[in-house]
């Protein structure tokens, strides 16, 4: 369906708990964490009710995310079941990678179409860091796996820390030896996020022109959103920009975002949308009446650069999604 401004909406996040395995600084405070009560957490049954309405007023692709959606048990069934809604054409994950090596086989069973793999650092002590947990080589065992899985749809992706050059090259060279893409995300105003010391696409290139070569644009489409790939001299793999402060891409926005509580969340920077788990109780014509009026009064943009907002966004990253 289209939103109030002519935008084409296709694209859900669909989070499926608020748990994680690791506590990355950006995302979730070290402790005093309040976790949803696991009766405010949906069930898989009242998940695939919602897909089936999303699909049925045009959603075609959905990406699990969390928290950390593998922490949750069940996920592999529960995107085989997504996989079999009519009108659902993509499935994917996002992932910290800490148990991937496990659930692989499951996910490739059930017939993921991609799995994006966060990761900031190859420091193992830079990764303790950054997540609070030292779980480096589990993540690299996950990563290791995957690539090794011929055809699948691998990207990584990197939150850029300010002034973190060796970590953006070092990053970067695993595109040279793979077949993969390699992302770096500019870090975002919300939540914690709104702490962090800024860097920009412009910072990063610098650093990887400098290591690698000159960055070629790629023009052909990869993924579902507003990254921009390039290519450089002998890479096999894409390296990435999702520049959502820099370069604001909200004229193309495709996606809206369901909660693991069943909020659905028109925009990251607001705490706009509509509660959709109350309406679980009435019938699906009034939820697909909640969730087009909702998207059609998608806001327009997000305001990153501005210090007062009206209806900010609250919550923190782990509890929306990403
Ligand atoms: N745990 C999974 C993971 O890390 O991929 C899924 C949830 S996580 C919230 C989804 C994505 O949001 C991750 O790629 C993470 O790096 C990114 N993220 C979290 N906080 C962010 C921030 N402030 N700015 C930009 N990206 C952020
Ligand atoms: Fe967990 Fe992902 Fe947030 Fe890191 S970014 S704390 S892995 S939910």
């Amino acid at each position: 369906m289209h939103d109030g401004f002519g935008r084409t909406i296709d694209y859900l996040r669909l989070s499926i708990t608020d748990r994680c395995s690791l506590r990355c600084t950006y995302c979730m405070p070290e402790d005093g964490v309040q976790w949803l009560p696991h009766g405010e957490i949906l069930r898989y049954e009242e998940i695939l009710r919602l897909v089936r309405v999303f699909a049925a007023i045009g959603v075609k692709k959905i990406k699990i995310t969390g928290g950390e959606p593998l922490v949750r048990k069940g996920v592999s069934g529960l995107i085989s079941e997504i996989k079999a809604i009519d009108g659902i054409e993509q499935v994917t994950l996002t992932t910290n990678g800490v148990a991937l090596k496990e659930q692989l086989p499951d996910l490739l069973s059930a017939g993921i179409d991609g799995i994006n793999l966060s990761l900031d650092t190859l420091d193992r002590a830079r990764f303790a860091e950054i997540t609070r947990r030292d779980a480096l080589p589990r993540v690299l065992e996950g990563l290791e796996t995957a690539w090794n899985v011929p055809g699948l749809n691998l990207k990584l992706n990197c939150v850029a820390q300010a002034g973190r050059a060796s970590d953006w090259a070092a990053l970067a060279g695993l595109a040279k030896e793979h077949n993969i893409a390699v992302r770096f995300i500019e870090p975002m105003p919300i939540g914690l996020g709104g702490d962090m010391e800024t860097c920009t696409e412009t910072d990063i290139r610098a650093v990887l022109e400098t290591a690698y070569g000159t960055l070629e644009p790629f023009d052909a489409v990869l993924g579902n959103g507003p990254s921009k790939y390039f290519t450089l001299p002998d890479f096999q793999g894409k390296i990435g920009f999702i520049s959502a402060v820099s370069h604001q891409f909200c004229d193309q926005c495709n996606r809206v975002r369901l909660t693991a509580t069943g909020y659905l969340k028109t925009c990251l920077q607001y705490d706009v949308g509509a509660d959709l788990r109350p309406l679980l109780a009435g019938s699906d014509e009034e939820l697909q009446a909640a969730i087009k009026a909702a998207i059609q009064n998608k806001p327009k943009a997000h305001r990153f650069s501005e210090k007062t907002v009206e209806n900010r966004e609250a919550h923190i990253m782990s509890q929306i999604g990403g």
